[in-house]
């Protein structure tokens, strides 16, 4: 590893001063559970290292006055993990609590997973699934922008150099009745081959609506939206019975042929186009059976 500074700020204003004054070779570390892998390899060498963990708007969880869930960027999976969390919110904590292993748990943090962008990880695809805005802290001021648009391809985001991502905000309960999250890994402890998010809402006083991300068969988490049309299309709840089974088949059918058409180019990606079948199917008849859409 080569030699660093460390800059332990209290604010995000000054943390985003810190990396602007020590540009190009500052950045930021949250739990550096990434970070600090890359360096011991040498594949990253920052000159400066800016910390979250004194910044204490950063981390834990509030609620906004729309009803949306306000993540700060550095609270850690262990934090959301055990976390009681209202309606399909929780599917948050369940994510959190279902990855890596649990010193990776008790150090990363949702904002180092999102900053990282890999591909396989869970998080990206849950916030694209759900549909999360990010917040995001720079000099000039604040912005937002939709998770689809931050994460742009495998480790590559929308994050300026001297810019922070400072929260994750899922939208309010009522814009989805329930969220299912499905993934497939070798191990236990290893990251996902493919992550299925579906996301309901049933039209009963409201339109219908669905949307199906797949995290892991692309370089950044893809949305599927004819299969996202015949979820919103499919009957729930009760009269999904057990028809919900074949109505999720030909939702997964779609997605796989949406995300790598005619099954993709090598034995990877024909393996990962069968994952996201089987992964939306089950996925999606989740979706039409729970309670929470009928
Ligand atoms: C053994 C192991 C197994 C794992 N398995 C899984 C898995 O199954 N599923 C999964 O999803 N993930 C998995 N991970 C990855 C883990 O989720 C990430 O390493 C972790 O979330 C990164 O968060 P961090 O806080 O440690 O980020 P750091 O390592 O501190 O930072 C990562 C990158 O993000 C930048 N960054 C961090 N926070 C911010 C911010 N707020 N604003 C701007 N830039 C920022 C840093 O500059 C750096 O470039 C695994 C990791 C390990 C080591």
């Amino acid at each position: 590893m080569r030699p660093f500074t460390w800059l332990a700020p209290d604010t995000t204003a000054e943390a985003v001063a810190l990396l602007r004054e020590h540009a190009p070779g500052a950045r930021v570390i949250a739990g550096g559970q990434s970070l600090l892998l890359a360096m011991k390899d040498r594949t990253a060498g920052p000159s400066h290292l800016v910390s979250l963990g004194g910044i204490a708007d950063l981390a834990g969880l509030t609620s906004a006055e729309d009803g949306s869930l306000v993540v700060g960027a550095a609270t850690t999976y262990a934090v959301l993990a055990r976390t009681a969390l209202p309606g399909w919110h929780e599917v948050l904590a369940d994510v959190a609590g279902d990855l890596a292993d649990r010193p990776v748990r008790n150090r990363g943090t949702i904002g180092g997973a999102l900053c990282t962008a890999d591909p396989r990880y869970d998080l990206p695809a849950f916030a694209v699934g759900v549909g999360a805005t990010l917040r995001v802290s720079r000099a000039g001021g604040d912005r937002t922008l939709p998770a689809e648009e931050f994460v742009r391809g495998a480790g590559e985001t929308a994050l300026g150099p001297d810019e922070i991502l400072t929260a994750v905000v899922l939208p309010p309960l009522p814009t989805w009745d329930v969220v299912v999250f499905e993934k497939f890994r070798h191990r236990v402890f290893d990251a996902a081959i493919v992550s299925v998010t579906c996301a309901l809402r049933q039209g009963a006083g409201s339109p219908a609506a669905a949307r199906v991300t797949i995290g892991g068969a692309t370089g950044a988490p893809v949305t599927a939206p004819g299969a996202a049309r015949l979820l919103a299309g499919a009957p729930s709840g009760e009269k999904a019975g057990n028809g919900a089974t074949s109505v999720g088949d030909g939702i997964g059918d779609a997605a796989a042929e949406e995300v790598l058409p005619g099954g993709g180019p090598d034995e990877t990606s024909r393996y990962q186009y069968e994952l996201i079948r089987t992964l939306v199917s089950r996925a999606a008849a989740r979706a039409l059976t729970d309670p929470g859409s009928a």
